[in-house]
């Protein structure tokens, strides 16, 4: 999803937003002090404690966690767990989401998330809802950990994957699902390059139909 969007902003020239990493960052800050993730009151409690600032290096997004560059920090496999958590709790969602509309006021954004179509951009010039067969995640997740030398098992990726999922789409506040009005596309047995030119083929058809 977030190497798909990369290119795409890069192709127009856009700025590429990826909202999961300012979750993962909450998620990294609340892991740190030890605070348990579901735990409402406390994580809402120390919120106004975390500061995060994106900036971008050679149109790559690097987060800052109270001036420090977490970016890789929160790639780290266990992190996935605690952005989910803290992701369904009301206080977080609203810390980030003025952040996200800023963004989408001051530029061109391809921004990515969840929720961004129903919830932060209801009217985005485009939206799409990118899903694969979970198999298809796990494995481009899994060859992209043991790229970076983590040694954990595929079925151990599929599983937390699965469990992601449902936590995600279940959840009462912005629950994982498309926008009326988004496309859905499904990258299930896709390269990249593929789904890369798919996309960019749909929004160029769109931007068209909005001039
Ligand atoms: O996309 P990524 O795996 O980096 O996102 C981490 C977690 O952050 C997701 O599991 C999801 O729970 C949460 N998230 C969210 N809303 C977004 C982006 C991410 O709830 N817009």
């Amino acid at each position: 999803k977030s190497t798909i969007s990369r290119e795409i902003a890069k192709s127009f020239g856009f700025i590429y937003v990826d909202t999961g990493a300012m979750y993962r960052t909450v998620g990294l800050y609340v892991r740190r002090r030890g605070i348990n993730p579901r735990d409402d009151v406390e994580v809402s409690r120390v919120l106004p404690d975390i500061h995060i600032d994106i900036k971008y290096e050679n149109g790559v997004q690097r987060m800052l966690l109270n001036d420090e560059d977490v970016t890789d920090a929160i790639r780290a496999h266990e992190i996935s767990a605690f952005a989910s958590d803290v992701s369904a709790i009301p206080e977080v969602r609203s810390f980030l989401l003025g952040m996200q509309r800023r963004f989408a006021e001051i530029y061109n954004v391809i921004m990515d998330g969840r929720d961004i179509g129903t919830v932060v951009l209801p009217s985005a010039t485009v939206k799409i809802f990118l899903t694969a067969s979970p198999e298809d995640r796990a494995k481009r997740r899994y060859l992209e950990l043991c790229g970076k030398g983590s040694d954990i098992a595929y079925e151990k990726v599929l599983e937390d994957i699965n469990t992601r999922d449902i936590n995600d789409s279940s959840r009462a506040v912005a629950p994982l699902k498309p926008a009326d009005d988004a496309l859905v596309v499904d990258t299930t047995g896709n390269t990249l390059a593929q789904s890369i030119e798919l996309i960019k083929r749909l929004i160029e058809e769109r931007i068209k139909d909005a001039l």
